[in-house]
């Protein structure tokens, strides 16, 4: 199957992916960016064929350009939304513009007549408002907001997720909805301006950290996440579905471990060593991103992924060999 299809925030990790596979399976492809002095740019990361990708200027926060952009396509896989690796003061500067662009999407698709809105919401919507413990979730639970413990990306990508399925309801018609939530995406980088996800590793691979702290999340790999977005968009009775798309769980200690035994003295500045939780909370006391996840030590979260193994055939890479590819491309582009 094939049409236009939309691909918002072209400018990002898993966008750059899932546009490349559009095009190679033959769609026509339009993406939007804030601002079109950065096309050459990003077409020259994308390197596809350029008859078939075209950029319209659009911003989350702004009725302009998106009614250009959404005109003529039948499908829209809606990525943009702020992922910062670090809280902003005042949390809305977030959360607006997550929640307001995904409405924006939303309604300009509605108005286009677009058959179909595939909107990446995340695991942050799904796993998140826990306690310290071990668990295992489905696309069944939602991230509970009244826990202490959420900060603002996660509270981000939940409103948006659920103004996302409440909007649908009363507006929606014969438009179909559906998300996909994926966990912490590693994978390859396209350029040297790579997403927040793959701090973690950048950090392990050039010593920024004296030890591991005892953090952790599912890994998933971008290729294999922009293939389910590709999969959500083509595959029949799609409205509703929220498809989990997530692989094992590591700790950052597994991952340093891991690192270190396949790439040797490449690794050379991975810590050895785990972070005691004590250090985390002093080090968060100046440090904004220690500060995020400081409430996330010692949580242990599994993805049970199997709806889209089932539903859409969903196969993924083996996640050992997804964290050294990331490493390695870090290695190649410079980065570390
Ligand atoms: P990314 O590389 O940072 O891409 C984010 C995209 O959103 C960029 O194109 C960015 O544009 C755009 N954006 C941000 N604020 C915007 C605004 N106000 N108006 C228009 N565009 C805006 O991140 P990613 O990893 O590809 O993430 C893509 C989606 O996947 C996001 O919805 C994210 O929440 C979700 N997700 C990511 C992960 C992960 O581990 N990476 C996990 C779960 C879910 P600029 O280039 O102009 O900033």
């Amino acid at each position: 199957m094939s049409g236009t299809v939309l691909v918002t925030g072209g400018s990002g990790y898993i966008a750059g992916f899932t546009i490349r596979q559009l095009v190679a399976e033959g769609w026509t492809v339009r993406t939007t960016i804030r601002s079109l002095a950065k096309e050459q740019h990003v077409r020259d990361i994308l390197s596809v064929d350029n008859s078939k990708l075209s950029f319209f200027a659009a911003d989350l926060m702004d009725d302009a350009g998106w009614a250009e952009a959404m005109a003529g396509c039948t499908h829209v896989a809606h990525l943009a939304s702020p992922l910062p690796s670090a809280s902003p003061k005042n949390e809305d500067d977030l959360i607006g513009p997550a929640r307001d662009g995904a409405l924006r999407a939303l309604r300009f698709a509605k108005e286009a007549g677009v058959q179909r809105v595939v909107m990446t919401s995340s695991m942050a919507a799904i796993g998140y408002g826990v306690d310290r413990g071990e668990y295992t979730f489905d696309e069944s639970r939602w991230t509970d907001l009244s826990h202490p413990d959420v900060y603002p990306y996660v509270k981000s990508k939940t409103i948006s997720e659920r103004a996302a399925r409440d909007w649908m309801d009363a507006n929606g018609g014969d438009m179909e909805y559906c998300s996909i939530n994926p966990s912490m995406v590693l994978g390859p980088v396209l350029s040297s301006d790579f997403s927040t996800s793959l701090e973690a590793v950048k950090k392990l691979m050039d010593g920024s950290f004296p030890g591991s702290p005892d953090l952790g999340f599912c890994v998933v790999d971008v290729r294999d996440v922009a293939d389910l977005h590709v999969r959500a968009l083509t595959a029949p009775d799609m409205d509703g579905e929220r498809f989990f798309a997530a692989g094992k769980f590591f700790k950052m200690h597994d991952i340093a471990m891991l690192l270190k035994e396949r790439l040797g003295d490449e690794a050379r500045k991975v810590p050895s060593r785990k972070l005691p939780d004590w250090v985390m909370r002093l080090v968060s006391i100046w440090d904004p991103v220690a500060r995020q996840v400081k409430s996330e030590l010692g949580k242990v979260r599994h993805a049970d992924a199997s709806h889209a193994r089932e539903v859409l055939g969903w196969q993924t890479r083996n996640e050992e060999e997804t964290i050294i590819d990331t490493a390695r491309s870090l290695i190649d582009n410079g980065i570390v």
